[in-house]
């Protein structure tokens, strides 16, 4: 293979993608087919077999997702500074597989020990990976946007598939949840050897930060780093088990990293400072997207089980569960790349909005979509269950939205930073990931009624109060991203 290949020749790549891509878009396909087939589990799992109850598993579940994109921040840095963005990926990937495995050797016994492999090795798989696509590009190539989009729909043709087998292995009475999380577990194996075969055509991306000091030193730094990774699992252990660990935990991992990024940034030049600053922006608003976004794991998923029809387009029998978890993903691999294609396409005829308008617009979008969940009262009957052909029509919506945003932001971390903080940014990312996931929780929590006994009409109610409520908010973030959009753009310099 073409192991010799430098950066400029993959730069000069002919077409709309580097034929990278491809191989980079199949690793994270089957790394996230696996993520999401646990993140699938998760609840099920813990009310139906480890006997928690809803409240418990719900806050369960939002820590062990905040800690797992909290731990990209991390991952994001030892790969800066240490592993290099391919040992990274690998490490973690081979922690994804341990973590699969020793679930499925037990699943009741090892579930929060295998969780916490989990949470460490997708820290340094999934940042890493985000950061190579963007070192397929040279700075200012315009394809950069299209090619995230690419890479964003076999996210989700991952997550839509793992999403729907592994929950279905578990319950189903010939398998059960030994081959569920067994079948994650060899599907990240399939997503690693991917990497491991083609890595070769990626020339010098990913290699070590550190290639160029002795070996003796480069490997113990290395080794600690992969001791250290197994050492503070038992901290995580304790942490992920009690919630209210999380809740210092989020706490202080935000401020750490900011004050850690205030130093980073103390060493750039004035231009790229700003560059930063205009990446925190983006961070910041993304918080507030994905704590709306979330409640398709949290309220939504509620609100489908008790206020949802079960026929779409008139004939269709469908789950509302279902289409809650899958219609999202569905959408993506269908618009991603047609979105994608038409940056490029807007790009040639010079009339393609700018990052902070298609972040805005991701916010319209986002608001619109929320609306939309709030009309679904309007369909309700007397038994309080309403449409799905309209709640889906907003998951196509919020579909938009994350398109103009989520693959976005992916490729701004990797146009803004400058290339030795390119993990980091990604990691804080991420970590804005992490507090939407949090955040999210919260939010959810407060729409649900508090009465025990209320109708499905009362809590139709109150979860639309809420939808309306974010919806209200989504459009004032759309409408101040705007209108800050020429400041934000003075940060950015020249890039779009
Ligand atoms: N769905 C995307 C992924 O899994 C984005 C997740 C996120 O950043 N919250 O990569």
């Amino acid at each position: 293979m073409s192991q010799h290949l430098t950066l400029e020749e993959i730069h000069d790549f002919k077409g709309k993608y580097p034929k990278q891509l491809w191989y980079l878009f199949l690793t994270e396909m089957w790394e996230r087919f696996c993520f999401y087939g646990l993140r699938g589990m998760l609840t099920v799992f813990m009310v139906t077999q480890l006997m928690i109850d809803e409240k418990a598993a719900n806050l369960q579940y939002g820590a062990i997702q905040a800690f797992i994109y909290a731990f990209t921040f991390i991952g994001g840095l030892f790969a800066d500074k240490i592993l290099g963005f391919r040992k990274s990926l690998f490490w973690g990937g081979i922690l994804m597989i341990a973590g699969s495995f020793i679930i499925a050797a037990n699943p009741t016994g090892f579930f929060y020990i295998g969780t916490c492999f989990t949470i460490v090795g997708t820290g340094f798989f999934k940042p890493n990976i985000s950061t190579m696509v963007g070192e397929l590009y040279r700075a200012g190539d315009p394809r950069r946007d299209a090619g995230f989009g690419l890479f964003y729909s076999g996210i989700n043709i991952g997550a839509m598939l793992g999403g729907a087998l592994c929950v279905w292995l578990g319950q189903n009475e010939n398998f059960g949840w030994s081959w569920a999380f067994g079948a994650a577990g060899v599907v990240m194996i399939i997503g690693l050897l991917t990497f491991v075969f083609t890595q070769g055509s990626l020339g010098p991306i990913g290699l070590s930060p550190l290639k160029d000091k002795p070996a003796g030193t480069r490997k113990g730094y290395e080794i600690a780093t992969f001791i250290g990774s197994l050492v503070v699992m038992p901290l995580i252990l304790l942490m992920v088990s009690k919630t209210e660990y999380t809740d210092y935990f989020m706490y202080t991992i935000g401020p750490v990293t900011l004050i850690y990024l205030a130093y980073e940034m103390s060493k750039l030049t004035g231009a790229e400072r700003k560059k930063m600053v205009a990446a925190l922006v983006f961070i910041v608003f993304s918080i507030f997207f994905w704590a709306f976004f979330e409640q398709s794991g949290g309220s939504l998923s509620l609100f489908a089980l008790y206020n949802l029809n079960d026929t779409l387009l008139g004939t269709i029998h469908m789950n509302p569960n279902s289409v809650n978890n899958s219609a999202n993903s569905i959408f993506v691999i269908i618009f991603s790349i047609v979105i994608g294609l038409l940056w490029v396409w807007m790009a040639k005829k010079k009339i393609e909005p700018n990052s902070v308008v298609k972040f805005g617009l991701g916010f319209l979008f986002l608001a619109a979509a929320f609306y939309i969940f709030f009309a679904t009262r309007f369909f309700a009957g007397p038994d309080g269950k309403t449409s799905l052909d309209i709640f889906t029509l907003a998951y196509l919506i919020i579909t938009f939205g994350e398109l103009c945003l989520s693959p976005i932001g992916l490729s701004l971390m990797t146009k803004l930073a400058p290339k030795k903080l390119w993990g980091v940014m990604m990691g804080m990312w991420f970590l804005a990931s992490a507090y939407g996931q949090y955040v999210a929780g919260l939010l959810g929590a407060g729409m649900a009624t508090t009465n025990e006994n209320a109708t499905l009409t009362e809590k139709l109610i109150s979860y639309t109060d809420g939808y309306k409520q974010l919806g209200l908010y989504a459009l004032i973030a759309g409408i101040v991203l705007i209108v800050i959009s020429p400041m934000v753009r003075k940060l950015m310099q020249e890039v779009k």
